[in-house]
C-alpha cells in the first residue's frame, strides 16, 4: 500500500504514520526524520538545510524532489509523511509514482485546528527539545502549512483520494479511524 499522510505540525502525523507502517510492515518514509539526520550525521546534506530547519522554513523544492526519488525508487509499499508540502513537489510525486506505476493508494488527512496544534507543539518543546519547536518557527512553519501545503490538500480532495480524519481525538481514536479509511480502500486488516 502506498499511503501519504498529510496535516498540520502537531496534527500526530508522525504517531500515526509510524502506528500504521509497523501494522503494515511497509517503511515510515518521515522527510524531517530524513533531514534531522543528515543534520546530524553533519553531510553536505545537512550542513545546507540546518539553518532552514532552524528558521523553520522549507527545503528547495528540487533539493527534496531528489531526496524523495531516491528514497521512494525501490519501495513497493510506504507511508509518506512530510512530502509533499508544496504544490510543485506534489506534482513531481504524482509524475515519479505514474512513471512506475504505482500511483498513491490514498491520502490521510489529519485534521486539527491551529490552537491544537500550537498547544501540542509547545508541549513537545519542553519534552523534546526541538529547536524549530520555538515560537517563532513554529508560526512560521504553521503559515507556510495553510499557504503552501493546504493547496496540496485540495489537490487530492480534488482527485478523490483523500480520507480526513479528525485528529483532535485521542491518539487511539484516531488510529481506529485511520483504519476504518485504510480498511475502505482496500488495505490488510491491522
Ligand atoms: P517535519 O519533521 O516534517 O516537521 O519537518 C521538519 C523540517 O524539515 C521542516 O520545517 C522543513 O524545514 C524541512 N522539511 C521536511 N520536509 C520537507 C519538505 N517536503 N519540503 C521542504 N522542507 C521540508
Amino acid at each position: 500500500m502506498r499511503i501519504l499522510i498529510l496535516g498540520p505540525q502537531g496534527s500526530g502525523k508522525g504517531t500515526q504514520a509510524k502506528l500504521v507502517a509497523s501494522s503494515l510492515g511497509i517503511p515510515h518514509v518521515a522527510t524531517g526524520d530524513m533531514l534531522r539526520a543528515a543534520v546530524a550525521n553533519g553531510s553536505e546534506l545537512g550542513r545546507r538545510v540546518q539553518p532552514i530547519l532552524e528558521r523553520g522554513d522549507l527545503v528547495p523544492d528540487e533539493l527534496m524532489v531528489e531526496l524523495i526519488r531516491a528514497r521512494l525508487v525501490d519501495e513497493d509499499g510506504f507511508v509518506l509523511d512530510g512530502f509533499p508540502r508544496t504544490v510543485p513537489q506534489a506534482e513531481a510525486l504524482d509524475a515519479m509514482l505514474d512513471e512506475i506505476a504505482k500511483p498513491l493508494d490514498v491520502v490521510l488527512l489529519l485534521e486539527v485546528s491551529d490552537e491544537v496544534s500550537l498547544e501540542r507543539l509547545l508541549g513537545r518543546r519542553a519534552d523534546e527539545g526541538r529547536s524549530d519547536d520555538a515560537p517563532d518557527a513554529i508560526e512560521n512553519r504553521l503559515r507556510l502549512y495553510h499557504e503552501l501545503t493546504e493547496p496540496v490538500v485540495e489537490r487530492y480532495r480534488a482527485k478523490g483520494t483523500l480520507a480526513p480524519v479528525d485528529g483532535e481525538q485521542p491518539v487511539d481514536d484516531v488510529a481506529r479511524e485511520i483504519e476504518d479509511a485504510l480498511g475502505r480502500v482496500g488495505a490488510p486488516q491491522a
